[in-house]
């Protein structure tokens, strides 16, 4: 069976690969899915394992097959599998479980280990191949009214995570009512993250450099959200006008802007950071200043990786709503 590899410490190695053809019963207790692959999303994850700046092969290999946001169609299942038959349309969750108590409660998107395990990412082959098998704990159903957003929902499913997170967190608080988000960036991650803030009813502005028209600026319009580029309006300006935002998710791949983002946080906000960022970039802050506001104002900061089936369910939701409500959330 083909596949798409790289071979991770060489920059620019991505080649055709060869897998056995994999089978049900390689999952034991009859909890074996077989996936046809139909479509694989690519992302900056992937561009930065491509120039050899992140990701592992599995133990014994020297190259590893991409490919993290999988979309396929269920071929066989195992005689215990139950929520899925041939025939549905499937995502696949990306992270398995190691040892930490995370893991062992089914939250490996929360695991404590040092070492991880991602299909398509770190130590793990990815779904870049024709077929995959996996355990039907990680195998995600995909309403076939939604099968035309594929790939979208493993990003939306951190997405999802981080939004689900936020609110969670600042039950802190006993009484939170946020009504401004800023969105960072607006990649893939930036945009769905812009439309789950929309689905909770708040006013969300996403922010990028790109100066309208572009698709991103578009889609965040359409979905009844203010696209900001911030070539024309920097951030700083951007707060003065809104007042200083309740939520910030940063997603733009930066950690400059991350670290930039603290600056106009809101008191009692709280701050979502989603970039994956594994050059060694360093930047100077006005340390004292966001010390100082950020203790009189009690504000919080958290990282969010990943997602498990629950947040892939959450963001399949987040779909459903959205195709809904379509022709009336941006009016
Ligand atoms: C993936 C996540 C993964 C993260 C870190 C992202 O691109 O979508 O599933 O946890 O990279 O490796
Ligand atoms: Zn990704």
């Amino acid at each position: 069976m083909k596949a798409v590899a790289v071979r991770p410490g060489t920059p620019n190695s991505v080649h055709l690969a060869d897998l056995p053809m994999p089978k049900v019963s390689d999952v034991p207790n009859g909890r074996g899915v077989l996936v046809k692959v139909l479509k694989v999303g690519v992302d900056a994850t992937d561009r930065e394992i491509n120039e050899a700046k992140y990701g592992n092969p599995p133990p014994g290999y020297d190259f590893l097959v991409i490919g993290h946001e999988a979309f396929g169609k269920v071929q066989e299942v195992g005689k215990n599998v139950t929520h899925v038959k041939p025939g549905d349309y499937v995502a696949v969750t990306v992270r398995r479980p190691g040892k930490s108590i995370y893991d062992v409660i089914g939250t490996n998107d929360m695991t404590a280990d040092e070492t991880y395990y991602e299909r398509g990412i770190n130590l793990l082959h990815g779904f870049m191949t024709e077929y995959f098998v996996d355990d039907a704990e990680y195998i995600v159903k995909m309403p076939e009214a939604l099968k035309h957003l594929h790939v979208l929902a493993e990003p939306m499913s951190c997405a999802a995570k981080a939004v689900q997170q936020t609110y969670e967190i600042q039950r802190r608080l006993k009484v939170w009512r946020p009504k401004l988000a800023y969105v960072m960036g607006a990649g893939q991650i930036g945009i769905l993250t812009t439309l789950a803030l929309k689905l909770k009813g708040l006013d969300v502005y996403t922010l990028a450099r790109t100066a309208p028209p572009s698709l991103p600026a578009e889609i965040v319009t359409n979905i009844g959200c203010t696209y900001v580029s911030t070539k024309q309006t920097p951030i700083e300006k951007l707060a003065e006008k809104t007042g200083k935002p309740d939520v910030i998710v940063d997603a733009t791949g930066s950690s400059a802007q991350a670290f930039g983002a603290m600056q106009v946080l809101g008191k009692n906000g709280v701050l979502a950071w989603t970039s994956v960022t594994g050059g060694d970039a360093k930047v100077e802050v006005p340390a004292d200043k966001i010390n100082l506001e950020w203790v009189l104002g009690n504000k919080l900061c958290f990282g969010s990786v990943n997602a498990n089936r629950e947040h892939f369910e959450l963001g399949i939701r987040d779909f459903g709503m959205a195709e809904h409500l379509s022709s009336t959330l941006g009016s």
